[in-house]
């Protein structure tokens, strides 16, 4: 069975084919790091997360770049504005470094907890400013740049007369021309107000991140302490990483204009490809029908809800229902369903029973025994990564071990198994887990301490209290009854 995608660069579903037979070279947009993962960035990164599962658990090896912005990325997402990291450091009164260190590490955390396996190489925007130098000097010497006092702008009107540049975003120049005439505050050193800066002059400025940088533009050299447009890193990274063509290149929608045509032209550019054959891009999420913002304060980072006691399997789960191209609209309660969906999974595997380490794909169950529930979830994985529909498939498997089970028949352990595999392609962790099996026993306890209450045997009922206070459950009797805390 072939993996479809949706390539927004044809707006159609296509047939998957890499360029190397058997492997896949894969780069996703990371986390601008001057903040905590809010849940929409974890919509994007868990979908390229199981992207990758995915393909690997059809036999592809894969190499996924996910890069971090640590230097570049504007307030106003053009070229004016702050940077958004230095302008938090200097709130926080840190060194812009000292920032980035510190959210590094939160990111790893939090996107440890949504099961998200660090990519193979997370290269870092300032680690690459000689590249992105030189790579400029190719688009100079090639003719789509040009230099106003210090900065290096991006000529789109002379790069689109050779190659399509407003394809993805289906935009032509005309189209732009036209909306860079309503920009409020026009760029005086823009030839075009669509073009966007490879390279800001900050000589003489207080900006902490700025680096020397040599050109030479028609033969004149030209000396510039400054910093990288934003679009210039993934550029660069992705063809260091993955070569100047590879398979396929993700990101939000936000991404569909400008970020990904100014990569792409970027590239073109200065080495005449266009990195990567298919585009995707992942829909937003919305918090309880609206926009997710942070002056709304309707806003939920990842470590906040795992704070409120949420798992990050949970929260998983919750992604993954939905379709990585379809709106989600986030609510709590939707979260907590998700929690309880994946307590009754747990549940089946721990009845059906499981081996701890299931061999790989494939390896559990007679042939031809649960082909329908494998070939029912690739088919739904295969047309464009179509997890809510995965999810259904595995969900229908659930209910029927369950209908076995309460009818007395005991379904083979392999059908745990073929759950837990495939539930991990979701990145969805599955097996029992003690503290499942904890809270099993705590609540199991409490009804039979509610039972002597009610027959008034407080030795018993007090007894009970104690033995759940030694194993860490603290026992809270109210108006409404009584319930453990752990
Ligand atoms: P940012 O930190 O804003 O650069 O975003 C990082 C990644 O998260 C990008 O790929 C964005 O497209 C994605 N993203 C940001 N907000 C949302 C959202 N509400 N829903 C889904 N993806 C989002
Ligand atoms: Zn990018």
């Amino acid at each position: 069975m072939t993996l479809k995608l949706f390539n927004t660069l044809t707006r159609e579903k296509e047939e998957f084919k890499p360029l190397e037979e058997g492997k896949v070279t894969f780069y996703s947009c990371g986390q601008t790091i001057y903040d905590d993962l809010h849940i929409g960035n974890a919509k994007a990164y868990t979908a390229w997360d199981t992207l990758t599962r995915y393909l690997r658990w059809k036999g592809y090896t894969v190499r996924h770049v996910q890069n971090i912005t640590d230097v570049g990325h504007l307030t106003d997402d053009g070229d004016q504005g702050e940077d958004k990291v230095e302008k938090r450091a200097k709130e926080l009164g840190l060194e812009p470094m000292e920032l980035v260190e510190d959210q590094i590490e939160r990111y790893f955390e939090d996107t440890k907890a949504l099961n998200v396996k660090r990519q193979d190489i997370v290269p870092r925007a300032t680690g690459h400013i000689n590249e992105m130098i030189t790579y400029i000097q190719h688009i100079i010497n090639n003719g789509y740049a040009y230099e106003v006092d210090g900065n290096i702008y991006f000529d789109v009107e002379a790069f689109a007369e050779d190659y399509p540049y407003g394809e993805m975003a289906k935009k032509d120049i005309e189209q732009l021309k036209e909306e860079a005439r309503s920009r409020v505050e026009p760029d005086e050193n823009k030839k075009n107000q669509f073009d966007f800066a490879l390279w800001l002059n900050a000589e003489g400025t207080d900006h902490a991140m700025k680096w020397h940088a040599h050109f030479t533009i028609e033969g004149e050299e030209v000396y510039s302490t400054g910093y990288p447009g934003w679009h210039l890193e993934c550029s660069i990274m992705s063809q260091k990483y993955l070569g100047d063509e590879f398979d396929i290149h993700a990101g939000g929608k936000d991404h569909i204009f400008p970020h990904h045509p100014n990569e792409r032209a970027q590239a073109f550019a200065a080495t005449g490809k266009g990195q990567a054959r298919y585009w995707i891009h992942n829909e937003f999420i919305n918090i309880e029908g609206e926009k997710m913002s942070k002056s709304e304060g309707n806003f939920y980072t990842v470590r906040e809800l795992l704070e409120k006691g949420f798992s990050g399997d949970a929260i998983r789960l919750y992604l993954i229902s939905t379709h990585y191209r379809s709106e989600t609209d986030f609510s709590l309660e939707g979260l907590e369903k998700a929690e309880k969906e994946l307590k009754r999974v747990r549940r089946t595997v721990e009845k059906v029973g499981y081996m701890e380490e299931p061999e790989g794909k494939h390896s559990f169950g007679e042939p031809g025994e649960y082909e329908g529930l494998i070939g029912d979830f690739e088919e739904a994985m295969d047309d464009d990564l179509n997890t809510a529909k995965a999810k259904q498939v595995l969900m229908k498997a659930v209910n029927e071990a369950n209908s076995m089970l309460e009818d007395g028949d005991q379904p083979a352990v392999d059908y745990s198994n073929a759950l837990i595999e495939m539930f991990d392609v979701l990145g969805v962790d599955v097996r029992p887990q003690a503290s499942d099996s904890e809270s099993g026993m705590a609540d199991l306890l409490m009804e039979l301490r509610d039972e002597a209450r009610e027959q008034e045997d407080w030795d018993t009922s007090d007894m009970i209290r104690d033995r759940l206070e030694e194993l860490g459950f603290e026992v809270e009797d109210t108006d409404e009854g009584s319930r453990w805390l752990k």
